[in-house]
């Protein structure tokens, strides 16, 4: 599918104040983080990156240094953040967002959706900025609704393994919207759905990395439970894409962002990984690695994101699949 008719988007928000503008990145050395980075560095802007390393790396954003427009200031942002200047736009992307991560670090991931938002919430209000928080599709939790549209509430466990991270994004969607209504904050609320390419991090643990990283060493990839579970999954390309106009865009209710054309069984991934590889590793069934509250089905209902930004995801699985391949290809040889 192609893009449909995309709205205007030479905007109020480039012309605010005659001048290019200089957005704050929370989590900007993370894999999306530091993929916003590069996109408005690319459209002209200045763009203060913040980042503690806790899942993110260095690497994405080693071809930064050194560029006049880019300022990195490794920082906790559960902790006050302090940024000099003026801020045109605050984008929240600090989580760890892979189940392995927030099952590690499930206080940090706690204290990052709510404090660390709540911080971020504070520097668009002291410098009039707009707002963008990366929500996701697990405040859907194990839904009872499919394909899932953003006024389905849910089905979270708030105490389950995964509650961590659904409940902070949870919290943070509503202090979002609270400072939308109580102090005017123009705030957009993303939720994104499995999104994968370059730069996640080869032991990051989602599925996508897990099995290209098996493929690679010719190890079976890891199915967990009976792998009948579903996923659909977004290109990266595809979700900046809409990330950009959304933070372009005047409207503050949630909108997903993924791609729904591409729902398949885990099952079904691991054989296509293993065919695009060529990997002769096989499969393994690993009933016991499927944590509680593992989503059974999951996909976007796009129609919100179609009609208010014009948006549809444009690259083909197969086609981010081989890329994202033969980025992690590299990888593996340079640290061999
Ligand atoms: P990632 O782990 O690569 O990036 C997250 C970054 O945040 C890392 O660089 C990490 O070091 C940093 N971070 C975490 N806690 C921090 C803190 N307290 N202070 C400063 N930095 C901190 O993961 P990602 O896939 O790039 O996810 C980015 C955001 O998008 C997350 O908020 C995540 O919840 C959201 N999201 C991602 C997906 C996806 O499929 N990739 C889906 C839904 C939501
Ligand atoms: N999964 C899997 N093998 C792996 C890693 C994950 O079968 O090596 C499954 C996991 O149980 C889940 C799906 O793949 O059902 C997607 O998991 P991921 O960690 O990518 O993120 P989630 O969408 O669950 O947040």
């Amino acid at each position: 599918m192609w893009y449909t008719s995309t709205p205007d988007f030479s905007d109020v928000f480039n012309l605010k104040r005659g001048v290019k503008l200089r957005v704050l990145i929370t989590g900007g050395a993370g894999f999306l983080g530091s993929h916003l980075c590069d996109r408005f560095l690319k459209e002209g802007y200045e763009v203060v990156a913040l980042d503690n390393f806790i899942t993110g790396s260095i690497d994405n954003i080693a071809h930064l240094a050194g560029n006049p427009k880019f300022k990195f200031i490794r920082h906790d942002v559960s902790n006050y953040i302090f940024v000099d200047g003026p801020i045109d736009a605050v984008l929240h992307f600090a989580s760890p967002a892979s189940p392995p991560g927030y099952l590690k670090y499930p206080i940090q991931t706690l204290k990052v959706g709510a404090l660390g938002t709540h911080n971020a919430l504070g520097v668009a209000k002291a410098k009039g900025a707009r707002f963008l928080l990366a929500s996701t599709s697990e405040i859907y939790g194990d839904p009872l609704v499919h394909p899932q549209t953003e006024d389905y509430n849910g089905n979270v466990d708030p105490i389950g393994p995964r509650g961590v991270y659904d409940e902070a994004k949870r919290f943070a969607e509503a202090l979002t919207m609270a400072y939308h209504n109580e102090h005017g904050v123009k705030t957009r609320i993303v939720r994104i759905f499995n999104t994968y390419g370059p730069r996640m991090s080869l032991d990051d643990g989602r599925v996508v990395p897990n099995f290209i990283a098996q493929a690679l060493h010719g190890e079976p990839l890891t199915v967990y439970g009976e792998g009948t579970q579903t996923r659909s999954f977004c290109f990266y390309s595809d979700l900046i894409e809409g990330l950009y106009r959304l933070l372009n865009s005047d409207y503050h209710m949630p909108v997903n962002i993924g791609n729904p054309y591409t729902e398949m069984t885990m099952l079904e991934l691991a054989e296509l990984v293993n065919r695009i590889s060529g990997s002769k590793g096989g499969i393994v069934i690993k009933k016991e690695m499927r944590i509680a509250g593992d989503p059974q089905v999951r996909q976007p209902d796009i129609t919100r994101a179609r009609e208010v930004l014009g948006w549809e995801p444009k690259i083909k699985f197969e086609e981010g699949l081989q890329e994202t391949f033969a980025f992690f290809q590299k990888k593996v040889h340079a640290n061999s």
